[in-house]
């Protein structure tokens, strides 16, 4: 029997789970593919992070340092789990930098892979150098400078596009990604707050600002940050002749078409399946759902499982989802996990 967990994953998922395994006395393995820990806040650059305001390297760094600080807990970056033999408390995984680990349960904190604008073409990501993506734009905040990217001026106007990736059934996304519209609203005040002769316009099918964001975000981004909502249909994004960018589409309120010049146009990029999913799927033995996400095993009674007894997951890995839930099923999978294994040793007695 093995009191160690292996935890496949280093973003915020896999991190609180390894956290937690290692508060209830057992040893945790973090194997994380990338060079370096935190997932997607991190690798892809966040700013600041809804709800909490923090910036994504404070917040999800915290994270980080709390593990890797951590005595039980040993980390493997740029490594892949390549095979898996063994059973419940007694898993044997080869790792791509040939070293093998032994564990009694494991957490996938795998996550997501970010939609690739370059899907929806007629959006004009990959074609016009000042289409650019949420990610793009976090890292512009970041930086501190919000700027074209094909000339450097200062932008009039930007346009931020909703569910691009999401509830788009054309391009096999069907699925809403939960956060985009809640970070949306908070890029479009961090947008004002940089340069206030900068317009915001936030094009959407329906606001999900959901729970408390409703007010913290999409209320106050309209009355205090002067964003304007427009709901609509976006047919295309054009160039105007002018260096600028042509947004064509149906205002659906109104049911009659709208262009609009713009400057910048933001995509706010849905959640897509981990492309290692099928990878993953075969080399643990794990179940996908029809999406290509992680299976649960099932919701009430065994939320954080996989369809293989003693795999388990969190976060991302299982569909859209916020860091605070990912962090929260983080824990409850690291856990879920020590627990079984305690009740594994009481068995064999
Ligand atoms: C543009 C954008 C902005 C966002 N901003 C916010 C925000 O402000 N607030 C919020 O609550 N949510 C936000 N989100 C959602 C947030 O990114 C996710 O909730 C969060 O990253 C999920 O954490 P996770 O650990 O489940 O997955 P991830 O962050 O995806 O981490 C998964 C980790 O697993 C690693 N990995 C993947 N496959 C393998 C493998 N085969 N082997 C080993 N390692 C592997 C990855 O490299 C990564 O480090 C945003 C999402 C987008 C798209
Ligand atoms: S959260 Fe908003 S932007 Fe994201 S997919 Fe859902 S409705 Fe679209």
């Amino acid at each position: 029997m093995q009191n160690t967990v292996l935890v496949v994953g280093g973003g915020p998922a896999g991190l609180s789970a390894a956290a937690t395994v290692s508060a209830s006395g057992f040893d945790a393995v973090v194997v994380e593919k990338e060079e370096v820990l935190g997932g997607a806040p991190i690798l892809s650059g966040y700013a600041k992070l809804v709800p909490s305001g923090e910036w994504a390297k404070d917040a999800i760094g915290r994270m980080v340092t709390r593990v890797v600080d951590d005595a039980n807990v040993t980390i493997h970056t740029a490594a892949k789990v390549t095979r898996l033999e063994g059973e419940p408390g007694n898993f044997t995984a080869t790792l791509s930098n040939g070293e093998t680990v032994s564990a009694g349960a494991i957490v996938l904190g795998t996550g997501f892979t970010h939609f690739d604008p370059i899907n929806k073409p007629e959006w004009g990501f990959g074609t016009f150098e000042d289409v650019l993506t949420t990610t793009q734009m976090e890292q512009m905040v970041g930086a501190g400078e919000i700027r074209c990217p094909s000339d450097g001026r200062v932008p009039q106007r930007v346009a931020i596009l909703l569910c691009v990736g999401s509830r788009d059934r054309q391009i096999g996304r069907e699925w809403c990604s939960k956060i985009c519209c809640t970070v949306s609203s908070n890029l479009a005040m961090e947008i004002k707050e940089l340069s206030p002769e900068t317009d915001v316009f936030i094009y959407y099918m329906d606001i999900r600002t959901f729970g408390l964001y409703e007010d913290k975000f999409y209320w106050k981004s309209q009355e205090e940050f002067k964003t304007k909502y427009v709901k609509a249909r976006i047919a295309e994004v054009t160039a105007s002749g002018d260096g600028r960018l042509l947004v064509k589409g149906e205002d659906t309120l109104v049911k009659r078409p709208i262009v609009i010049p713009f400057d910048l146009v933001v995509h706010a990029i849905g959640m897509d399946p981990n492309e290692d999913n099928p990878d993953i799927s075969r080399v643990f033995g794990v179940g996908l759902e029809r999406h290509g996400f992680i299976a649960r095993a099932e919701h009430y009674t065994n939320s954080c499982g996989t369809t293989r007894q003693g795999i388990y997951s969190a976060g991302a890995a299982y569909g859209p989802e916020t860091i605070d839930d990912s962090i929260s099923q983080g824990h409850t999978a690291g856990a879920r996990a020590v627990a079984d294994l305690y009740a594994l040793v009481r068995k064999a007695g």
